[in-house]
């Protein structure tokens, strides 16, 4: 057998022993291979069964808000077109490219949603450079997703459930991570967060406010060799309409996520980061 120099033994996101089944919770159609595709497609490639679960990921229907028409047109669509179904078959080719099943949940991204007065969630451009949008979480639209993941866990039997950080303070990861904390709590999974990419990238220094009874645990650093590296890129490459607004020659996504990590991690090396949870109650964690 080939003698492999990238220390195998390194598991992804596990002190000591592999998850058998790891269920990844991701807010939009692209966050978990942004922020841990490497991840995924280490397990995946070291045997692990991995399901990503896409929480806003269903279609609307028209009229969708201005903003929604804009962010279409900047995806390279048409403002009436069904932009969610483009983006689930995008994921569904990046997803395949790292070895991991997908799920698409039923909740609209917030692009799409109205609040209780009828006015637009969100009127303006949202991007990895805002960050205010920390207030305004629906307990309510928490509790269904809550249900809807408890039932992914059902399905999927993992050993580890990982979501976002909600580095950032995106209201969709805000949402999508508390609901995924209360279901793994519930189903007494352990659960670990990854940090946000690339809205790490554009971080003003917000600290992760976990709900209350969480604690965000000690960072882990995983580092992976160049082929899985690579294997991300190429999955990454696979969601063109969010590559239209996230890369382009003056952004150069990939190059900057490998900078980031390079300046960032104790080695200076790529991979991803992640964080235990501490959970009140919870026997101290190693
Ligand atoms: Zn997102």
């Amino acid at each position: 057998m080939e003698q492999n120099n990238e220390v195998p033994k390194v598991i992804f996101m596990l002190q000591d022993r592999e998850p058998a089944r790891l269920l990844a919770i991701s807010p939009h159609l692209d966050d978990a291979v942004l922020s841990v595709g490497a991840g995924v497609a280490k397990a995946a490639r070291d045997g692990v069964k991995v399901t990503v679960y896409t929480v806003f990921a269903g279609t609307a229907s028209p009229p969708y808000s201005p903003l929604a028409e804009q962010m279409h047109e900047v995806w390279g669509l048409a403002p009436d077109d069904d932009a969610p179904l483009h983006r689930r078959k995008e994921d569904a080719a990046a997803l395949g490219h790292l070895g991991a099943d997908y799920r698409h949940g039923r909740f609209l991204d917030s692009i799409y949603r109205k609040s209780p007065d009828g006015r637009w969630l969100t009127d303006r451009v949202t991007g990895p450079k805002q960050d205010d949008q920390r207030t305004g979480i629906d307990p309510d639209l928490v509790a269904e997703i809550k249900e809807d993941i408890k039932s992914a866990i059902e399905e999927c039997d993992p050993t580890l459930v990982v979501t976002c950080a909600a580095v950032g303070g995106n209201r969709d990861h805000v949402t999508a991570r508390n609901a995924a904390l209360f279901a793994a709590r519930d189903k007494n999974v352990p659960i670990r967060l990854w940090e946000d990419l690339p809205y790490a990238l554009f971080r003003k220094g917000s600290a992760v406010e976990l709900p209350e009874g969480f604690g965000l645990g000690s960072p882990k650093f995983h580092p992976v060799g160049t082929e899985v590296r690579t294997r991300k890129f190429q999955a990454v490459a696979e969601y063109p309409s969010q590559l239209a607004m996230l890369d382009g020659p003056e952004r150069n996504l990939c190059a900057r996520l490998e900078e980031y990590s390079r300046k960032t991690s104790p080695g200076h090396e790529y991979g991803e980061r992640t964080w235990s949870v501490v959970r009140a109650g919870d026997p101290i964690n190693p």
